[in-house]
């Protein structure tokens, strides 16, 4: 890659990410192509967020319209695009109302804010703790670090926001335990990405469901990574036919543009009261106009049962693959995380560059793949060979 460029990040920017030196400068479909015209398969989709790939015609014409017209006003007044994809949103997961935000950890600040909320208008001040599951990952602000259910990310920042708890993913047993009188919000991943591709047992996940209702404990769904798509049904949650109170949304949802969204049940919908939250961004024109074309696109039955099957099709084929460096294949949809021996995983990362593949981490010992939503049989038969060569 181009040295300047490294040593001018190395000078000018903190040194808070881990990068590989490769700089992109353009790309189309699955396909990126870095400053020195190389190509790789993308399976990290900019970790879950290029859902419709790069450079799709459609979400670049909208873009193009979209800045010709407005590219921002302040929430003080309606704008078409926000109205348009809020509608799209309740429709499509049968809820009730939509908060927009920038980013996943933002939205989950907002579920948390209405969880607490909730509890508060109902129930009085001291019913205000979220329990979350153990190895969870939320983001990175001071609430959604303290809700993050993962000790490596609480070094340092003292102090976290009170009011969280921690409970043992699939035990129900664990989660009856904690859940006092003090609880107003139960916060999970249906599939863990961070902390490597964990997908929960349906029976774990109805039981919580139940528990919310008898104790009137909201339910609170982090759809960040795996919402609009991802798991080959637009929702995640609809795979473990539950209702939550509460879903959170980014990534996907902006196809590249940032955006986070807040879904609410009937009984959360007015919690939140004018003045009692906001963001200068949310409900940004541009991000709003990609979102309502991402909605568009993926929210097609035909669409989701294509991103099941090249799914299915895609896990199967690593399955096949004979090797003893792969120790498990699991996910959901597009959303594929393969276990293999921590110490020699950053090798194998490593060798995929060198052949063209972009892939992620996860955990300590998974390769996580988060391809683009609309990557074709054939290219997966090509990330196939080249993990064919990897993998001894
Ligand atoms: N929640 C989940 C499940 C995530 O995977 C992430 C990011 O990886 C976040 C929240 C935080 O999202 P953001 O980085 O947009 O703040």
């Amino acid at each position: 890659m181009n040295l300047e460029i490294k040593e001018k990040e190395n000078q000018y920017v903190m040194s808070t990410y881990g990068r590989f030196d490769i700089c992109f400068k353009k790309g189309n479909g699955c396909v990126l192509v870095d400053d020195e015209n190389h190509s790789y398969l993308d399976c990290t989709s900019g970790i879950g967020v290029n859902s419709l790939g790069h450079n799709h015609p459609e979400v670049v014409k909208v873009i193009q319209e979209q800045a010709q017209n407005l590219l921002h006003v302040s929430n003080l007044y309606y704008s078409e695009p926000m109205i348009y994809l809020a509608e799209k949103l309740v429709t499509a997961s049968h809820m009730n109302k939509v908060f927009f935000a920038n980013s996943g950890a933002e939205a989950n600040e907002g579920m948390i804010k209405i969880a607490r909320k909730y509890s508060y208008d109902k129930y009085g001040e001291n019913r205000n703790v979220i329990l979350t599951l153990k190895q969870s990952f939320h983001g990175r602000t001071m609430a959604t670090l303290s809700a993050t259910g993962q000790d490596k990310f609480h070094h340092y920042f003292y102090p976290f926001v009170d009011g969280f708890d921690y409970v043992e993913c699939n035990n129900i047993h664990d989660l009856e335990n904690k859940c006092d009188d003090k609880v107003c919000g139960i916060m999970m991943e249906l599939i863990q990405g961070e902390s490597g591709v964990v997908p929960l047992n349906v029976e774990y996940v109805q039981q919580v469901e139940k528990l919310c209702h008898e104790k009137d404990i909201l339910l609170m769904i982090d759809e960040v990574q795996t919402g609009i798509g991802r798991t080959g049904t637009l929702f995640a949650f609809e795979q473990y036919q539950i209702h939550p109170d509460l879903v959170s949304l980014a990534k996907g949802l902006g196809a590249g543009m940032p955006i986070g969204a807040v879904l609410t049940a009937e009984k959360c919908q007015n919690t939140l009261q004018k003045g009692e939250h906001g963001t200068t961004f949310g409900g940004n024109l541009m991000s709003c106009a990609v979102a309502n074309k991402v909605m568009e696109i993926v929210n097609q039955p035909d669409f989701l049962y294509e991103v099941e099957q090249k799914g299915n099709y895609f896990m199967n084929q690593i399955k096949a693959i004979s090797s003893s460096d792969i120790k498990e294949v699991r996910g959901k949809g597009l959303m594929i995380g393969i276990v293999v021996d921590e110490k020699k995983r950053m090798d194998y990362v490593n060798e995929f560059i060198k052949k063209g593949l972009l892939v992620l981490t996860a955990g300590i010992d998974v390769i996580r793949l988060l391809p683009p939503l609309i990557i074709s049989y054939e290219e997966i038969d090509k990330i196939i060979l080249i993990m064919q060569e990897v993998f001894q």
